[in-house]
């Protein structure tokens, strides 16, 4: 890559010449992490759903702002086929995978009598198992390369729980176990694994379930941000997607070398309780 960066320094580009893969980053939590990572120099897989016009301008704004190469994976990663077909374009398209961060996940908010099993379904397939896949196919070259960051965006529900949240809780739990086992299993190699667990931050997932919680419990929006959301996070404010970046960015650093398989909350005060 011989273009020039053009809105941060040398100094900053501690991760040029390597490569990351953020599942899910063509919008909110993914797309802060993607551009946080491209800040500091890193070549950049971009995952995930959309409108193809808006995730080529997307793509073409990471590479304009932070001179980084870019591709876009468009898998769809319930389906473990398209997720080894991703893995193996990525790993070939720029020679390995360095840092892996599975952030790609939905939500559904509904009491258990009256969960839809489709939707379960798909949750646990996409939080969780599509991380148990991308894991699993990129330790070799991690290994082989002697470097590797795994970071897996589960969520203060991968550590408390919530009703009407059962598959999404399930999944963040489980998030949470294959965080630690991922962590013990490379320990001894200079690979770490961890999991950034926010509390709300402000993304399309979020303003999807306001509509869903306003339905739930029959109030307004402004009830539901204020009462409903916010109700756990003590300091009473959505974190944002900068401040995801950012842990994630000290988390592929070589400063966080002897941190691995923590969950570490970014959640106001939430999990304090
Ligand atoms: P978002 O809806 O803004 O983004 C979700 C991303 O996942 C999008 O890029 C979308 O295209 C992608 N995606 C959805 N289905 C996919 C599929 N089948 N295959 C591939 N990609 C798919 O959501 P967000 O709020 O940025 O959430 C990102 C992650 O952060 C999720 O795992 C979520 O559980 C977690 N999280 C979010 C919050 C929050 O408050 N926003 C809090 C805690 C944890």
């Amino acid at each position: 890559m011989n273009a020039q960066p053009t809105s941060t320094t040398s100094a900053t580009r501690a991760l040029a010449g390597r490569t990351a893969l953020v599942t899910g980053s063509t919008s909110g939590i993914g797309l802060g992490i993607a551009r946080a990572l491209a800040a500091a120099g890193a070549n950049i897989v971009v995952n995930g759903l959309g409108d193809r016009d808006a995730i080529a301008r997307t793509c073409d704004e990471i590479r304009s702002d932070f001179a980084v190469e870019v591709l876009h994976a468009a898998a769809d990663l319930t389906d473990a086929t398209a997720i080894e077909g991703m893995m193996a374009d990525a790993l070939q398209g720029f020679g390995g995978v360095d840092i892996l961060v599975n952030n790609a996940g939905v939500q559904h908010v509904s009491a258990l009598e009256s969960f839809p099993p489709s939707r379960w379904d798909v949750i646990l397939a996409l939080n969780l198992t599509a991380a148990f896949h991308t894991t699993r196919l990129v330790l070799g070259a991690m290994r082989r390369r002697g470097y590797g960051r795994i970071i897996n965006v589960a969520s203060a529900h991968g550590l408390v729980a919530s009703p009407f949240k059962s598959a999404y809780v399930a999944a963040k739990h489980g998030l949470v176990g294959l965080t630690k086992v991922t962590a013990l299993e490379t320990a001894e190699s200079p690979i770490t694994c961890n999991a950034i667990c926010p509390g709300y931050v402000w993304t399309p997932l979020v303003e999807a379930q306001i509509n869903d919680q306003a339905r739930t419990h029959g109030i307004p929006r402004d009830d539901v941000v204020r009462n409903v959301l916010l109700a756990q996070q003590p300091n009473k404010r959505f974190a944002t997607v900068e401040e995801i970046g950012a842990l994630a960015l000290f988390l592929a650093s070589d400063a966080a070398g002897s941190i691995t398989g923590a969950a570490l909350p970014v959640d106001g005060g939430w999990t304090a309780h």
